[in-house]
């Protein structure tokens, strides 16, 4: 079904992009999807993960980064103290290249108003790409090797919002000194988030 951008951007919920993502067909990842992988999280979440897209084992089961990057997401959240389901992550794409090919940018193209209305409805403190195929989709310019660990602020629509850039897991998994640098990175976290709200003590703006 041809969902319209103005569909995606009237969506209500988190469930309702969810049910959009489920009769998607504005590019051609429906025809060889198993699952739909809209995300999974808090609603309310204050740090959102955006990855690049669905592997083999997300799109047998719906849920993102569950393989052997989302195993080493899950032991990065953990030695900062932050639990899985207070955080909210998804991809770019919302259903699996097939081979866990590159994104084409008519994928991300048809894609990304769904991201955008995610972020738009959990109105997260921070935002955090991991892997470049997230970061250039909102910043086309930045290059992941110059900008990786360090928090940044920019406008998203009507917004400020405030940004993080890691080396995407899976591509740490197998490159030692990346990973080390992810997971020096991914410690900052913390110390960003509370810098984060120090900056705002009035409280987050209306969630919608
Ligand atoms: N890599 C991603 O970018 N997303 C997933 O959900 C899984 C692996």
């Amino acid at each position: 079904m041809n969902i319209t951008e103005e569909e995606i951007s009237r969506a209500s919920s988190l469930v309702e992009i969810e049910e959009l993502v489920s009769k998607c067909e504005r590019c051609l990842l429906y025809q060889t999807k198993i699952k739909d992988v809209a995300g999974a999280g808090s609603k309310t979440a204050e740090i959102m993960f955006i990855g690049e897209a669905p592997g083999k084992k997300e799109d047998d089961t719906g849920e993102p980064f569950i393989g052997a990057s989302g195993k080493l997401l899950n032991e990065m959240l953990q030695s900062i103290g932050l639990r899985r389901e207070d955080t909210f992550i998804t991809s770019v794409l919302k259903h699996r290249p097939p081979s866990n090919r590159d994104p084409l940018s008519t994928e991300i193209q048809a894609c990304c108003p769904y991201l955008n209305r995610q972020i738009e409805l959990i109105n997260p403190r921070l935002v955090v790409f991991l892997g470049r195929h997230a970061m250039n989709m909102y910043f086309p310019k930045l290059k992941i090797s110059e900008v990786h660990g360090e928090a940044f602020q920019a406008k998203l629509g009507e917004r400020k919002q405030d940004f993080l850039a890691l080396y995407h897991p899976a591509a740490a998994l197998y490159n030692g000194s990346m990973k080390s640098t992810l997971v020096a990175d991914f410690n900052k976290i913390p110390a960003i988030l509370a810098k984060i709200m120090d900056s705002t003590s009035s409280p987050q703006e209306s969630k919608i």
